[in-house]
């Protein structure tokens, strides 16, 4: 296969950007395979901030890295991805989301469009210049056509001198498959 899967391009993508000793989040850290992801990209110098509003979430995560043995260079928060701001003051260099419900949870807690878009404009403050936000966007739950469409409505009016969006998705498959949306940062907004 010559065209890269959906999470296969996200992880790329942060492969790209992502350099050792780097800080970086996780907003939706969900059962911890991208915190895990990113604590490698990171090294030992660098550091992951990853979030989640589910104590099962933040659980799965913690007992992850500690098997990987990475949890030293990991903050996992029990808090929405809307008040990164309070948590990180200084640059990061790429953050990713998984929008939607927590695989294998009931699907009641799920991302929704004011904390998601709150969440993208303070990254897109702290990211550096060069750097990369990716979103992985599933939406076919409940209330999920609702967050992409808003989600796209508020990423495809960012200004293209200083954010670079693109959308890269399979349009022939069925059931909703997610795609991603990623926002590189070329200058201060
Ligand atoms: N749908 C994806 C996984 C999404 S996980 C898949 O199938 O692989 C999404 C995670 O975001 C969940 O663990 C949920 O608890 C979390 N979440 C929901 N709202 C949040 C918020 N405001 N801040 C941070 N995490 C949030």
């Amino acid at each position: 296969m010559k065209l890269q899967r959906v999470l296969q391009y996200a992880q790329f993508l942060l492969r790209q950007t992502v350099e050792e000793g780097d800080v970086v989040v996780d907003a939706t850290a969900g059962n911890g395979y991208d915190t895990v992801f990113l604590a490698q990209l990171v090294g030992e110098k660098g550091h992951v901030y990853a979030f989640d509003v589910q104590q099962q979430a933040v659980n799965s995560t913690k007992n992850r890295l500690h098997e990987e043995g990475l949890s030293e260079r990991v903050s996992v928060i029990l808090d929405g991805h809307e008040n990164v701001a309070h948590y990180i003051n200084e640059r990061i260099s790429a953050a990713i989301f998984n929008l939607g419900y927590l695989p294998g949870s009931e699907h009641d807690i799920i991302t929704k469009p004011n904390t998601t878009l709150k969440a993208i404009e303070s990254l897109l403050g702290l990211v550096k210049v060069g750097g990369m936000i990716v979103l992985v966007v599933y939406y076919g739950h409940e209330g999920g056509k609702e967050e992409r469409n808003q989600v796209i409505e508020y990423v495809s009016n960012l200004p293209q001198k200083k954010v670079h969006v693109l959308r890269y998705e399979f349009i022939n498959q069925k059931n909703d498959p997610p795609f991603i949306i990623a926002l590189e940062k070329m200058k201060e907004l």
